[in-house]
């Protein structure tokens, strides 16, 4: 030890000068002591500030020390250099490591072995590299021997450190691009593989200490073969050629993929973790694992992980070995023959089991936890906040405030609108699902069902997806190198790994179906085949799985939405609907669809669009009529016309209104321009013809008049209410009269009729008039006094944005009809935006498509103006919005801030408003 106190001295003294001015560059941690701590993540990544965290909490972590994020910033902004101090810092941590484990670095007799890993500040699970066993030299070996007397452990470990450090820093760092199955690694593998034939072995640990000494003289010769350079004999240069390693791969190819999806940006840089190594593969009493301190698939709640005996971190998350349960109430189907670590080694489960319960209470989340037992000697590896997918992100919030963990606020930001949108996605049809036998089982590491064609590589997904084809990736194994193909692909199967393989925690975190170690599945990945269940499958063909059982069926069976029934998430949408200040209707013309919202918590109607009447399921007859009311030339024919319609408007009107009793039902009067209607098919203008009593050359020249150059400027909204006056009449009544008749029927509806496309105040007036008169007549009719509704307009061109003020003396609300205000205000052409918003998108000339999401500085802008100005003249104005946006979760937030009423969306789409607009609510108000 005092040889290691004055080495530290010695480079501090050497770089005295620099190291005394240089920044603090080199965060200690160890021995219930820390230089940093759990806030420190954009300095120290997510793993170096928990580690400080743990340590500070007196948790038994190994000791070490975090390079910061900004040495790596220097790294990339001075040609791949360290800063100056950098060297002097590390030496000062690390003798601080050796003093608390009674070990040194690169000493011959007793031998300190570090490991060497990323950490960035939000976690990339796999996605960067890590070395283990950094330190073994030939000078360093035999003490190590010595010391742990098993000599096959430390060839083991040996062993692995080569095959890591010519992968990761020999060949990854080095930019080297090896072949498909040609790097390094798989080549090294191949030589072990060939052994353990040779030899008749079937596991790794079957080979002797002689085996494994002999397999590392191999692979030195093998590395200097393939890379052309030795394997470093010197423990500083292993420890250095990590690190810089560790740096070279914030920029490799996987982890600029992943930080594209995930949208982390560049500049962030990783930290570098060196920490001293803990063995879990020293045999029997030895073991390592990987929890989370509820289950992250579900989210119920109940420690849960797995564990391997005799093995290295590396075993657990690679997928190699399928692993064990951690305890006897988590074991399920696949693994109930295995043994627990609650049964195996009580006492150190107990142990963890506490620490895991201290650390979510202290961090007042789910954590993800990474163990090594070593003979018998429980060490933290790290914690950090649990990714997990949709379904389990709504339970925990919700148990979480039932347990007064976090409260309401805190819970609403636990779940994104992205997960909440898992909960409302497919599940395989109940029915088809039981008429069908599975081909085998694997372990449902991602909930949910999806159906697709079987493609055997991330490439072939990726080049599918863009086919418009529904994939599902099948792999032997996981490999962080796929994520772009797991992204594309609507499913993810492998036949190794456990629930905490890389696969598994990749596709929770994007809500993906996935089963992983379906142990039956064989990939024959050459001849683009596997076989399950007696059963040979080829690319191309169709699968399905059940990502909830983990259950695997040949063909495509049927899908069903899910989302309803869900009672954990009613209750997560209450807990929104306690926080959330907008209030929430739906877009909706059909009964179906209107009881589909409310049961999804729509408070009412915000948009019934009248001429949905005239399209799809059920429209003949209305459309028939429809006809030939826009075909009537002389008014008394269009009356006509327009009394036939009228029963069929009313029937709709008060099916939704009967189905949205006691909540407002905005309904809007006609708009689409007319020529929209007219029938192209010689039989359907035949039939008109005859039912008009005029020829077929008369039709056509009446059809002709209706023709309109740019029919979205032209005669359509409140311009077809002005000029055919009793068009507008027969809505409105049909709106009141079902008003009345449901009133007579002991419901309370509460209509609010709403005219579009205006542009100036005196259309409004002009409409109003008609309204105000209808609206005495039907009282009359049905002998009533008069009942609750309202009178008000949309705003969709910017003209009546501005003139909002003058609006608001006559119109009692206001809807920003946010399709047709984006339309006006960009002037592009919504139905035409295809040709060239993606080259605006991908050329960096808008950030986004604002028909998705409102343009909040141009739009967002006229938007502002016009409830400023609608609220002067109008205290009493109710505002909301009904273009597609209203379900968007930052236009939702736009929405709060702009101080809406509410929101109004497609009934799908209901619950994430409720959901973004309780965000708003939270995150505004921080804000203030
Ligand atoms: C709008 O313009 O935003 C709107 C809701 O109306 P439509 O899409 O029917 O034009
Ligand atoms: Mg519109």
């Amino acid at each position: 030890m005092a040889k290691a106190k004055a080495r530290a001295k010695a480079a501090v003294k050497k770089g005295a000068k620099p190291s005394a001015k240089a920044k603090k560059m080199v965060y200690f941690f160890g021995g219930a002591k820390a230089d940093g701590n759990a806030k420190m993540k954009e300095l120290l990544g997510g793993k170096g500030a928990n580690l400080a965290e743990m340590a500070k909490l007196g948790v038994p972590v190994p000791p070490g020390f975090t390079i910061t994020t900004e040495v790596c910033t220097y790294y990339y902004q001075n040609k791949k250099s360290s800063p100056k101090g950098l060297k002097e810092q590390v030496a000062v941590a690390l003798a601080k490591v050796e003093t608390i484990m009674g070990k040194e670095f690169g000493d011959a007799a007793n031998p300190l072995l570090v490991s060497v890993r990323s950490g960035a500040r939000s976690s990339m699970p796999g996605m960067m590299e890590t070395v283990l066993n950094v330190g073994l030299t030939s000078q360093t070996i035999p003490g190590l021997v010595a010391a742990t007397g098993n000599a096959r452990f430390v060839y083991d470990a040996y062993r692995r450190l080569i095959m890591m450090y010519s992968d990761v820093v020999m060949e990854k760092a080095a930019g080297i691009e090896p072949k498909e199955d040609e790097g390094i690694r798989r080549q090294l593998e191949r030589i072990m593989d060939g052994t353990k034939h040779a030899k008749g072995y079937k596991l790794d640990t079957d080979l002797t200490a002689d085996d494994l000494k002999g397999l590392c003289s191999q692979f030195k010769v093998k590395v200097r073969e393939v890379l052309g350079k030795e394997f470093p004999d010197d423990a500083q240069a292993q420890m250095w050629g990590g690190i810089n390693a560790v740096f070279a791969s914030w920029q490799g190819k996987r982890a600029i993929s992943y930080r594209r999806i995930e949208g982390i940006p560049d500049e962030w840089g990783t930290a570098v973790n060196v920490q001293s190594m803990v063995f879990g593969n020293m045999g029997t009493d030895s073991a390592t694992g990987v929890a989370f301190s509820r289950n992250p698939a579900t989210g119920e709640n109940k420690f849960y992980g797995e564990w391997l005996v005799n093995a290295q971190g590396e075993d657990v998350v690679a997928g190699i070995r399928t692993p064990n349960p951690l305890n006897e109430s988590t074991k399920g189907d696949q693994n109930r023959h295995l043994p627990s670590l609650e049964t195996a080694m009580p006492k150190v489960y107990k142990e963890l089991d506490a620490i895991q319960k201290r650390l979510e209470k202290h961090y007042r989340d789910m954590q993800d936890i990474e163990f090594t037992i070593e003979k018998g000697r429980l060490w933290m590896l790290q914690c950090r906040v649990g990714k997990r997918n949709g379904p389990a992100a709504v339970r925990m919030a919700v148990d979480m405030v039932k347990q007064k963990l976090i409260t309401k606020e805190e819970a609403v930001m636990r779940v994104t609108p992205a997960q909440m949108d898992e909960l409302l996605h497919p599940i395989i049809d109940p029915k088809a699902e039981l008429a069908q036998k599975a081909l085998g089982k694997g372990l449902p590491a991602g909930p949910g069902g999806a159906t697709g064609q079987v493609v055997f590589t991330a490439a072939a997904a990726v080049e599918w997806k863009k086919q418009g084809k529904k994939v599902i990736l099948v792999r032997e194994e996981t490999n962080p190198e796929d994520v772009e193909g797991m992204r594309a692909a609507e499913a993810v199967l492998t036949a190794r790994g456990g629930m905490t393989s890389h696969a598994a925690l990749v596709a929770r975190g994007w809500g993906k179906c996935c089963i992983v170690g379906c142990g039956a599945l064989h990939v024959d990945l050459g001849a683009k085949q596997f076989h399950l269940g007696g059963q040979s499958f080829k690319e191309g063909d169709w699968i399905t799985l059940n990502g909830t059982k983990g259950n695997v069926y040949a063909g495509q069976l049927a899908m069903m939405a899910a989302g309803e029934e869900n009672q954990v998430l009613m209750d997560f949408l209450k807990v929104c609907d306690a926080v959330r200040r907008l209030g929430v209707r739906t877009n909706a013309e059909t009964t179906t669809d209107a009881a589909k919202a409310r049961a999804f918590g729509a408070e009412g109607i915000g948009l019934f669009r009248t001429e949905h009447m005239f399209y799809g399921k059920g429209s003949d007859e209305p459309l028939f009529i429809l006809r030939k009311m826009i075909m009537s030339k002389s008014e008394e024919e269009r009356k006509r016309a327009v009394d036939e319609l009228f029963p069929y408007v009313k029937r709709d009107i008060k099916g939704t209104m009967e189905i949205m009793d006691g909540l407002p039902v905005v309904v809007r009067l006609l708009d689409p321009p007319l020529h929209e209607f007219v029938p192209e098919s010689l039989e359907k203008r035949q039939a008109l013809a005859q039912s008009l009593g005029i020829g077929m050359e008369e039709l056509s020249k009446r059809a002709d008049g209706l023709h309109e150059s740019n029919p979205m400027m032209g005669h359509r909204g409140v311009r077809l209410g002005i000029t055919y006056p009793e068009v507008a009449a027969m809505q409105v009544r049909a709106v009141f009269e079902s008003a009345a008749e449901l009133i007579k029927e002991g419901k309370k509806p509460h209509p609010e009729i709403m005219i579009p496309v205006v542009c100036d105040v005196n259309e409004i007036k002009h409409q109003l008039a008609i309204c105000k008169q209808i609206y005495k007549e039907v009282c009359t009719k049905f002998g009533i006094k008069g009942f609750k509704h309202m009178i008000g307009t949309m705003i969709e061109i910017p003209r009546a944005a501005l003139l909002s003020g003058q609006i608001a003396e006559v119109a009692e609300f206001f809807s920003f009809g946010t399709n047709d205000l984006t339309q006006m205000t960009f002037g592009f052409s919504r139905d035409d935006i295809g040709a060239f918003v993606p080259d605006y998108i991908s050329k960096k000339i808008l950030a986004g498509d604002p028909f998705q999401s409102i343009d909040q500085i141009g739009v967002g802008e006229l938007i502002k103006i016009s409830i400023e100005r609608g609220r002067k003249t109008n205290k009493a104005l109710e505002i909301g919005i009904c273009g597609e946006q209203g379900g968007e979760p930052a236009s939702v937030d736009f929405c709060h801030r702009v101080g809406m009423d509410y929101v109004s969306c497609s009934p799908f789409r209901v619950p994430i408003a409720r959901l973004a607009a309780a965000q708003a609510a939270v995150r505004n108000a921080k804000k203030r």
